[in-house]
């Protein structure tokens, strides 16, 4: 059992105790992020928290309260993510928070055919673990995270919230993968990810600048450890970079990214690389890490790019195929009237978005510097053609949303 160092009291971690909330979940490979929403209009944040280095040594639940205050942080034992499920609930007990909690909401990677977020029901949890070889890198997880609520709480209403939901809407021709058609049966097409992300910058849009615009043409550009663009039109999705799996797209921070369909047969006869060494090698060893051979993180690359020619052709590489995807995507509007900048890099990063708008004044997109490094809402000038924004993403709380619309949670609003 690791140590546990609690920095204040559980009662410290947020206001009233007794009102109701909801619970977001988000589940990575090797962490949990989730957020307690209070049941208010707009949601309000009451505490969020982490959970990292889930299966390995030195596993810590870290939780801040409303004012980004740290509240908790303490060593905890998780060899999975049952058990670090069991640890956040062993501490929303502690805290007093339990019995507010009204309903949970799950980031769930995979949704093959669900276009909106789903109460969970045995019916579709047989679905999920029915659908594990589609992504069988996280559902896994997620089914883990759930069924650790369900066996504490039976009674809790459990939402899933489908990341590949936001793209069902694209077209047929975006949908469509060049393989023998018979596939398509077996449900082998673009699914498309990042969808819940996706999903919040477009309300955030339509907050920011109305209904009009965010209805017009625009590409969101999520760019984080994980990377894609999508090009919207009339709030819907038509065509987005990751595939059949994240793997797809874009160079990421350790995934490659689209690749020549040749090179895993070329890689097995001359280096008889198996299927789980390309799996592995094309998930976690390559894009900016595999060019780099430094890093994975943008900030790391852009601190050595300067001496080392590696870091500054990952650097390079990642800033062209993003200004590639814009210009996909803007022949695919027909234009472009909105530019979205969200994710680690995309939200706190002027260079990188000086680069990749460096050379898009043709499509009508410009930056205004200074804006551009303060990291301002809005980054391109008043007279500019396409409005460039930073919108900083809020899965958790896109997620929050999923459940109260999905939930009767009565006349506890
Ligand atoms: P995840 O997909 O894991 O949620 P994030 O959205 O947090 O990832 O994005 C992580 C990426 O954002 C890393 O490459 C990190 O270097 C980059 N990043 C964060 N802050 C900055 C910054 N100020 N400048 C450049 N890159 C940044």
């Amino acid at each position: 059992m690791n140590e546990t160092h609690p920095v204040t009291s559980p009662s410290d971690a947020g206001p009233p105790r007794d009102s109701e909330c909801v619970l977001a979940l988000n589940a990575g490979s090797s962490s949990i992020k989730f957020a307690l929403y209070d049941l208010t209009e707009p949601l309000r944040r009451r505490v969020r928290g982490r959970i990292e280095r889930i299966g390995v040594p030195g596993t810590k639940l870290t939780v801040d309260d409303s004012t980004g205050i740290r509240a908790e942080g303490r060593g905890i034992e998780a060899r999975d993510h049952r058990g670090a499920a069991s640890a956040l609930i062993d501490w929303l007990e502690e805290a007093r928070l339990s019995s507010a909690v009204k309903a949970a909401g799950h980031r769930v990677v995979h949704g093959m055919k669900h276009s909106e977020p789903e109460r969970i029901t045995p019916q579709l949890l047989d679905e999920l673990h029915g659908i594990t070889p589609y992504d069988p890198e996280h559902l896994p997880l997620e089914i883990g995270l759930i069924e650790a609520f369900q066996k504490r709480h039976p009674k809790l209403p459990q939402v899933a919230c489908f990341d590949t939901a936001f793209h069902r809407t694209m077209p047929r021709v975006a949908r469509l993968l060049s393989i023998p058609r018979r596939y398509e049966a077996k449900g082998v097409e673009r699914y498309g990810f990042h969808g819940l992300s996706y999903a919040y910058l477009m309300e955030e849009l339509a907050r920011l600048d109305g209904p009009g615009p965010a209805g017009g043409r625009v590409i969101l550009a999520h760019l984080g450890n994980g990377a894609s663009l999508a090009a919207v039109r009339d709030g819907k999705s038509i065509d987005t970079s990751m595939g059949f799996t994240p793997t797809a797209g874009l160079v990421m921070s350790t995934r490659s990214g689209d690749l020549d369909p040749g090179l895993a047969p070329y890689l097995s006869r001359t280096e008889q690389v198996s299927p789980a060494q390309f799996y592995k090698m094309v998930n976690r060893e390559s894009g900016l890490l595999g060019v780099s051979e430094i890093s994975g993180d943008v900030r790391d690359l852009l601190a050595r790019e300067a001496g080392d020619v590696r870091a500054a052709e990952a650097v390079a590489l990642f800033c062209y195929q993003v200004k590639k995807w814009i210009g996909a995507y803007a022949a695919a509007l027909s234009g472009l009237d909105t530019l979205v900048f969200a994710g680690g890099i995309g939200e706190n990063s002027p260079l990188i978005r000086e680069r990749i708008c460096h050379g898009l004044e043709f499509l009508g997109v410009e930056l205004s510097e200074e804006r551009n490094e303060k990291n301002a809402p809005l980054v391109s000038p008043d007279a500019g053609r396409v409005k460039v924004r930073v919108i900083p993403t809020d899965e958790e709380l896109m997620i929050a949303r999923s459940v109260i619309r999905v939930v009767d949670l009565g006349s506890s609003r």
